[in-house]
C-alpha cells in the first residue's frame, strides 16, 4: 500500500497528515500528486468527499515551500463557486500546512470587504476565492495576480452551472501565461472539455469513484409517501431511527424554513442553510451542526455545495431533486471517504418521474420501503412500473414490509485509472 512518504512529500506536510490520521493516501490523492509534483497539469473528475482537496492542497504546499521569495505574493489561486467551499479550502490549507510558513486567505461576496482586503494587504501566498469577490477586489486594485504560479478550478462544473464563465474568462487574462493548472469537476460535461482544453495543457487526466459507484456504496430507501405526510414522516423517521447527524435537503429555501418550523413542534432542533440566509447565520448552523448541538441540517442544494461535514450517517431527500445529478450529490454527502452512509428519499405522486431520472442515471432501481406508517396506498404497484422501469424483487403488496429493507447498497469504492496525458513540458516550469 502506497504511503505519503512514498509519494516524496516533505517532513512538514507529512506530519501534518500523521496527526490528522491520514494513514494511505485516497485514489484521487494516489493519482493526482504525483503528476502534480512532476510538475504537469491535470484534469481530474472527483466530487467532494474523495479527498480532493488534499490532492491539490499538498502538492501546491510543497512547491510554495520549496522558494520563497522576499516578498509575500498571491503565487497559487484557488476559484471556488460557493464561499462554504472557500472557508473549507482556507482551512484546509492551514491543516495541512500546519508546520510551513504559508499564508492564505479566503475571499468571498456578500460580506464587508474590509477585513479581506486588510490580510490581502498584509501579503499572503495563496488566494482562494469565488470569482465575483475576486475580480471586485482586483478592480479596486487590492489584489494583483501577476504572479500567479498555480491556478487551481475547483467544482468546476458548478462554477459554469452558475454562470461564473464570463467571471472565469476575465480572471484568465490577469493571469500570467506560464501556470501550472488544474481543474477539478464532479461531472465532465462538454462545457468542461472545452474549458479544460482552452485553459490546461496537456493535462494529466485523473478519475475516481464513477458516480454509479460512490452510489453504490451508499443504502438508499425511497419512501413513497403523500406530499402531507412529509413532514410526519421525516420527525418520525429521526425520532425512530438511529441517527447520529442527517441532512435533509429540500428543493426550494422556503421548503426549507418549514421543514425546520415542524421538525420545531416535534420537539426536533434542526437549521436551515440557504441563499436567503446571512453568511452569519449559515456559519452558526453549520457550527452547531458540526460540533453536535444539533443534528439535523436542513439545507437547498446551492447552499450545501462543497460544504464539508463528516459524520452525515443519513441524507434525506424531502423532496426528490428534478435534476439526477443532484441525486448524486446530495446522497454523497453522506458515506464520505470510504465510510458507508444512508439515503431515504420521499416521494409523492408528483415525483415518480424524477424517481425514474434517478434510476436511469445511477443504474440502480431502488426498491421501497414500506416499514413507516405513512405509505402511499397508491404507490403500490409502483408508479415507476409505466416507465418501464423493473419492479423491484421482493417488493410486496400495500401494507406488507417492503423488499430491500435496511442494509441494500453494494460496497467498495472504485478504484480510479489514470492515464497520463501527452508529452508535457518535462518537470515544473
Ligand atoms: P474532500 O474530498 O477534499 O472534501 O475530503 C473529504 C474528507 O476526507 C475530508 O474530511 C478530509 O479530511 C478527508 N480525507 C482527505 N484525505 C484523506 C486521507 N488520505 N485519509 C483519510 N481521510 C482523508
Amino acid at each position: 500500500m502506497t504511503t505519503f512518504a512514498e509519494l516524496d512529500l516533505i517532513e512538514p506536510i507529512q506530519r501534518a497528515l500523521a496527526e490528522l490520521e491520514y494513514t494511505t493516501p485516497t485514489p484521487i490523492q494516489l493519482q493526482a500528486i504525483p503528476p502534480l509534483l512532476d510538475g504537469r497539469d491535470v484534469l481530474g473528475v472527483a466530487q467532494t468527499g474523495t479527498g480532493k482537496t488534499a490532492a491539490f492542497t499538498v502538492p501546491v504546499l510543497q512547491f510554495l515551500d520549496e522558494v520563497r521569495p522576499a516578498r509575500r505574493r498571491i503565487r497559487a489561486l484557488v476559484l471556488t463557486p460557493t464561499r462554504e467551499l472557500a472557508s473549507q479550502i482556507g482551512e484546509s490549507i492551514n491543516v495541512y500546512g500546519k508546520y510551513l510558513d504559508i499564508k492564505q486567505t479566503v475571499i468571498f461576496g456578500g460580506v464587508k470587504q474590509g477585513s479581506q482586503v486588510r490580510i490581502l494587504r498584509s501579503g499572503i501566498d495563496i488566494l482562494v476565492a469565488t470569482p465575483g469577490r475576486l475580480l471586485d477586489l482586483q478592480g479596486q486594485g487590492h489584489i494583483d495576480l501577476s504572479f500567479v504560479e498555480f491556478l487551481i478550478l475547483d467544482e468546476a462544473d458548478r462554477m459554469l452551472d452558475m454562470g461564473f464563465i464570463h467571471d472565469l474568462k476575465k480572471i484568465l487574462r490577469l493571469l500570467p501565461r506560464e501556470r501550472q493548472n488544474l481543474l477539478f469537476s464532479a461531472t465532465m460535461p462538454n462545457s468542461i472539455k472545452k474549458l479544460a482544453s482552452e485553459w490546461l495543457y496537456e493535462p494529466v487526466h485523473v478519475e475516481v469513484a464513477p458516480q454509479a459507484t460512490t452510489v453504490e456504496r451508499i443504502e438508499q430507501h425511497i419512501m413513497f409517501t403523500e406530499k402531507s405526510d412529509k413532514h410526519r414522516l421525516l420527525a418520525h423517521l429521526l425520532k425512530t431511527e438511529e441517527i447520529d447527524m442527517a441532512l435533509v435537503f429540500t428543493r426550494t429555501k422556503h421548503g426549507a424554513n418549514r421543514v425546520v418550523k415542524k421538525l420545531d413542534q416535534q420537539g426536533i432542533d434542526a437549521a436551515a442553510i440557504h441563499g436567503n440566509k446571512s453568511q452569519n447565520a449559515r456559519e452558526r448552523a453549520l457550527k452547531a451542526f458540526k460540533t453536535g448541538r444539533i443534528s439535523v441540517l436542513v439545507a437547498t442544494d446551492v447552499a450545501s455545495r462543497g460544504i464539508d461535514i463528516d459524520g452525515v450517517s443519513h441524507v434525506f431527500n424531502f423532496d426528490l431533486p428534478n435534476e439526477s445529478e443532484t441525486y448524486v450529490h446530495r446522497i454523497g454527502r453522506t458515506g464520505r471517504a470510504g465510510a458507508d452512509g444512508i439515503a431515504i428519499s420521499f416521494c409523492d405522486d408528483t415525483e415518480g418521474g424524477y424517481l425514474r431520472d434517478i434510476e436511469r442515471l445511477t443504474g440502480v432501481p431502488l426498491s421501497p420501503d414500506l416499514d413507516h406508517p405513512y405509505h402511499r396506498h397508491e404507490a403500490i404497484p409502483d408508479p415507476r412500473a409505466s416507465g418501464g422501469v423493473k419492479k423491484p424483487a421482493g417488493m410486496q403488496q400495500r401494507g406488507g414490509r417492503g423488499g430491500g429493507g435496511r442494509g441494500g447498497g453494494g460496497r467498495g469504492r472504485g478504484g480510479g485509472r489514470g492515464r497520463g496525458g501527452g508529452g508535457g513540458r518535462g518537470g515544473r516550469r
